[in-house]
């Protein structure tokens, strides 16, 4: 089994400050993860073009800026498709995806005025990655992850 992970909660420096993630999975959470499934880091906003440190970036309606006010939507919507293609190449149905982001958050994310406000709604890859029947799971569901993991295991 495969399973897609934001490369930020494994420890890599993609994060739009030049920093990462990896103190949200701890180290055993990681190991039992890389027991039971093949992962496919996957970042993005990378995948979009974006650089690394960059400007944080928050959706509003249906658009992305980052916080000086620049339209970035389209590097958004390019990632998506790029991490589409990963978990299609890859035989992904599963994802652990960082929470809140503009990108990989499933649910919830920012409101788009930078004051760490949250608000309902997915970010630009997890909502592909749900409407092409990918699970999307952020790093507070970690038990839900392994059951679906289990599950998917077990139905051969
Ligand atoms: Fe992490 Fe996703 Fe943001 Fe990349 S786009 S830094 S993987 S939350």
């Amino acid at each position: 089994m495969k399973i897609l992970v934001s490369a930020c909660l494994l420890g890599f420096d993609v994060k739009y400050d030049g920093s990462n993630n990896g103190g949200l999975l701890p180290p055993e959470t990681l190991e039992l993860l890389k027991k039971t499934a093949d992962i496919i880091p996957v970042c993005p906003e990378c995948f979009g073009g974006l650089s690394c440190p960059r400007s944080p970036c928050e959706i509003s309606g249906r658009k992305v800026f980052d916080s000086e006010g620049v339209d970035k939507t389209e590097q958004f919507k390019k990632g998506a498709v790029q991490t589409l293609k990963a978990a299609k190449m890859f035989g992904c149905s599963l994802a652990l995806l960082k929470e809140k982001s503009p990108s990989c958050g499933a649910k919830k994310i920012y409101d788009g005025t930078f004051t760490h406000t949250v608000t309902e709604g997915n970010g630009i890859t997890a909502d592909l990655l749900l409407k092409n029947g990918i699970q999307v799971f952020g790093e507070s569901q970690i038990q839900e992850l392994l059951e679906a993991l289990q599950k998917q295991d077990s139905a051969g």
